[in-house]
């Protein structure tokens, strides 16, 4: 795979779980990459300083997305911490998952919470990151495989669908300036928004639906965003990539 060796990356959630082994990938692959987050700066500066040491380099910038004024904050560190170089790649992962919004629970706010963070936040970073990206730019989405199967976190998986939508409509808008976008959907994978999996029992049940035999992993999604970003996947955009291990094969 060609590398991101001189290339930017700017990786929304990445001081933990998926975007943490998005960020230390496309650092090995040489990206100077902005490892955002939004309140947990021990595990920001944990992300940075390990891409460090493996020779790679990064920034941590925070910026609480979801809220008023969330773009701005974020696009002042930003160029701040591209100090007047282009961003080539995007890599939209910030989301949280209310565990409560369930069809007969959830409240107006609740909705509009996680739909300010999960759909229009990404939306509104992509305006701005236009901006200063490269024509041939990467815009890679992170979604999720609620999309296709059922789950009782109605309005998770309506902002996810709606994610899906944002990206292969945006890969036609995009396409004459040669910037891809694509989304890639994750299984069930072994993050903190996933501590269930931690229960040992639950971990051999996903296993049980899982054709490859184990739940993910991060470094497999990040693998995986790696190879979109790079040069080699040019030829492909709008496009869903499920990353699953095989879930739900029957
Ligand atoms: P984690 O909960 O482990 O990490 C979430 C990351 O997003 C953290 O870096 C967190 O920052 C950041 N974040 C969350 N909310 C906000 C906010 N309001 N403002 C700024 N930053 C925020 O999540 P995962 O790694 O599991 O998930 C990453 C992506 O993958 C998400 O889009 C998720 O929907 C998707 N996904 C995950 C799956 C899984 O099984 N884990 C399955 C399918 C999709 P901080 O550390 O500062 O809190």
């Amino acid at each position: 795979m060609t590398g991101a060796s001189g290339r930017t990356a700017l990786v929304t959630g990445a001081s933990r779980g998926i975007g943490r082994a998005v960020a230390e990938r496309l650092a090995a692959e040489g990206a100077y990459v902005v490892v955002h987050y939004g309140s947990r700066k021990d595990a920001a500066e944990e992300t940075v300083a390990a891409i460090r040491r493996s020779g790679g380099q990064a920034f941590a910038l925070r910026a609480e997305l979801g809220v008023d004024g969330d773009v701005d904050t974020l696009f002042a560190g930003l160029e701040e911490a591209l100090a007047g170089r282009p961003l080539d790649i995007l890599v939209n992962n910030a989301a949280f998952i209310d565990y409560g919004a369930t069809i007969d629970a959830v409240t107006p706010d609740a909705y509009e919470r996680q739909f300010a963070t999960n759909v229009r936040a990404p939306l509104f970073v992509t305006q701005r990151a236009l901006r200063l990206m490269t024509d041939g730019g990467r815009i890679i989405n992170i979604s999720s495989g609620v999309t296709w199967f059922a789950t009782p976190e109605i309005v998770y998986a309506m902002t996810k669908g709606a994610l899906n939508v944002f990206s292969r409509s945006l890969a036609r808008t995009l396409g004459p300036r040669g910037i891809t976008v694509n989304t890639v959907s994750p299984g069930i994978t072994g993050t903190d928004m996933n501590d269930w999996l931690r229960d040992p029992d639950a971990t051999r049940r996903v296993a049980g639906m899982t054709a490859l035999g184990r739940p993910g992993e991060p470094a497999d999604i990040g693998d995986v965003v790696a190879f979109l970003a790079s040069d080699d996947a040019r030829w492909i955009t709008g496009q869903t990539i499920e990353v699953n291990g095989g879930l739900y094969l029957g």
